[in-house]
């Protein structure tokens, strides 16, 4: 078995060391004994979706998103197909809101993929902290850093979480990212999959089902006992500063 990653532009969207994910995704499947190849592609290179299993757009600075836009435009079809026949997609902070159908800056709107629907608007100040979510997709709460000017909406698409810590999708909702098919975008940064191992997981499993098939896929448990010492300690550090902490998080699970 093998998967292929795509990383988009890795040469503009890679803030944070968002590439460290890639990184992840590979050591996870090499431990399990499968193979995986890694394809990085500039702003000048073909892509052929048929022949990627993950695809990996990274976070970027509002420049540099204006600069990407205009290759977005000319690869939007193909990207949608591919989104539509379930490929799995991480897509972070800056890459997350050209998911969406524009991200309106005070320099000027950027045409986003329109992929899914939503869209992004920069407003007053900057969210910029740790954050940590639970997801109903894993007992582990999410954890990660935040740090962005756009506010996303995600109208009734489903988002990857209740924020417990931080401010999310637009400090107002409650919610962080979204969940789309195979396509997970989040505002998190930096070591995402590192520290939340069972969002790797549920990636590499979907990538792997959808090639494969559902019936060939036992992805192996790992002990991830670092991975599980990283998580814990930021939920430990924030979870003192949140009144009624036990209360809260009991009602979000
Ligand atoms: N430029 C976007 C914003 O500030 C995304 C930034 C990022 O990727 N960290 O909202």
């Amino acid at each position: 078995m093998k998967i292929v990653i795509g990383h988009l532009f890795p040469d503009l969207l890679n803030l944070y060391g968002d590439r460290g994910n890639i990184q992840c995704m590979v050591q996870r499947l090499k431990w399990r004994g499968i193979d995986a190849q890694v394809k990085t592609f500039s702003i000048e290179e073909e892509i052929n979706f048929n022949e990627l299993d993950i695809v990996l757009l990274g976070g970027g600075s509002d420049r540099e998103q204006m600069l990407v836009c205009n290759r977005l435009k000319e690869i939007k079809d193909q990207f949608k197909n591919y989104v539509e026949e379930n490929g799995v997609v991480l897509a972070i902070c800056g890459g997350y809101q050209l998911l969406g159908k524009y991200y309106e800056t005070d320099q000027g709107k950027i045409e986003g993929l329109d992929i899914i629907d939503m869209y992004t608007v920069q407003e007053k100040g900057r969210l910029i902290n740790n954050i940590f979510l639970k997801s109903e997709l894993f007992d582990m709460p999410i954890v990660g850093f935040e740090n962005h000017g756009g506010r996303t909406y995600i109208n009734d698409n489903k988002p990857l979480g209740k924020v417990v810590f931080g401010k999310g999708n637009n400090g107002k909702s409650g919610y962080e990212g979204v969940v789309y098919k195979n396509v997970v975008g989040t505002y998190l940064h930096g070591p995402l999959l590192p520290k939340n191992p069972q969002l790797c997981d549920y990636l590499l499993k979907n990538a792997l089902e959808r090639k494969y098939g559902r019936e060939n896929i036992n992805l192996e448990p790992l002990p991830d006992t670092e991975e599980k010492e990283a998580n814990k300690y930021i939920v430990d550090r924030y979870s003192d500063k949140i009144e009624n902490f036990k209360e809260k998080i009991r009602k979000l699970i």
